[in-house]
């Protein structure tokens, strides 16, 4: 299938074309910073919906303001802009995009001129029989040091660094632990238990991102299913005897964990409230669920944000 193509500074450009200076901040530095979208086709409706756009811009804003710069770009004209580059692209699938601001003058201190892209990708499920991971003993970036808030690809070689740890130790991913030794989450994603029938969270004081997907799951996706959530810190022998676990996210959307260091949570398989919790989810996500059409924003039928 041919690649898609970018929305690169106000044009659709053909990935070979998307290139930046090996010597701009972006490049050398990894002085961006990024949001990870996803949008979903209504067969029905006839529509493709992107997922919260708006808090997506929020946080893109905030890493922004965190990194000490800013784009030429109104709330507004980013939406137009991610339009723009599906429909450039005819895209009826469900798809996944990379929103990405960068400074492309050299220097560590540089903030200035930046540009903007928006790289669309097919992207399927992570796993639908659930992953297989561990512990690792990398620690997550703390908040003093490295912060994940500020969404900014150089903060993600920490999750790199253990990601390859645990491909090379036979795990399909690792769950990081805080500096104090508990649950943070994962490379690219929110971690989630299941334990006594309750969902348990890590705060958003534990070095991890204040994901969209988590906040979707708190406050809209657990309540309709009368599930109840805390959020809270978790030790590391928690994960070992936890009934369920899941990684979510909006690349991730919901991912079941069926062991975590070799121990498996319940029987070995996917639990049955991560069932629950990831039909619910894709039915908000794409409009099955018409509740919650503020979250949903079309495509080829816009609305005024
Ligand atoms: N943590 C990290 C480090 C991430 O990169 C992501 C993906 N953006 C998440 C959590 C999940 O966040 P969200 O639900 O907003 O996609």
């Amino acid at each position: 299938m041919a690649d898609l193509k970018i929305w690169m500074n106000g044009k659709l450009v053909e990935q070979a074309q998307a290139t930046l200076p090996v010597n701009s901040a972006a490049v050398f530095y990894g002085t961006n910073v990024f949001e990870g979208l996803r949008a979903y086709w209504n067969e029905q409706a006839g529509e493709l919906y992107c997922f919260r756009l708006q808090e997506h811009f929020v946080r893109f804003r905030e890493s922004m303001k965190m990194n000490r710069f800013t784009i030429a770009y109104s709330d507004m004209d980013l939406y137009d802009a991610v339009r723009e580059v599906l429909k450039g692209n005819a895209v009826r699938e469900d798809i996944h995009m990379h929103l990405v601001a960068y400074v492309t003058a050299p220097g560590m201190d540089a903030t200035t001129p930046t540009g903007l892209y928006i790289n669309p990708r097919r992207r399927g499920r992570l796993s639908e029989g659930g992953l297989r991971c561990c512990v690792s003993s990398w620690v997550r970036t703390s908040d003093n040091a490295i912060p994940i808030r500020l969404k900014s690809g150089a903060n993600y070689q920490n999750g790199r660094l253990a990601l390859l740890q645990a491909k090379a130790d036979g795990y399909d991913a690792p769950i990081l632990l805080t500096q104090h030794g508990h649950v943070a989450e994962g490379t690219g994603a929110t971690f989630f238990m299941v334990r006594k029938g309750k969902l348990v969270t890590p705060p958003i004081s534990s070095d991890i991102l204040e994901s969209i997907t988590r906040a979707t799951l708190i406050d809209a996706v657990c309540p309709d299913l009368h599930l109840e959530v805390v959020e809270r810190e978790i030790d590391r022998t928690e994960l070992y005897v936890a009934d369920e676990a899941f990684f979510c996210g909006s690349g991730y959307e919901i991912t079941p964990i069926v062991s975590i260091d070799r121990f498996p949570l319940g029987d070995g398989t996917v639990g049955p409230i991560t069932r629950r919790l990831l039909t619910a989810y894709m039915n908000v996500v794409r409009g099955v669920d018409t509740r919650y059409a503020e979250w949903r924003m079309p495509v080829y039928r816009p609305v005024t944000v």
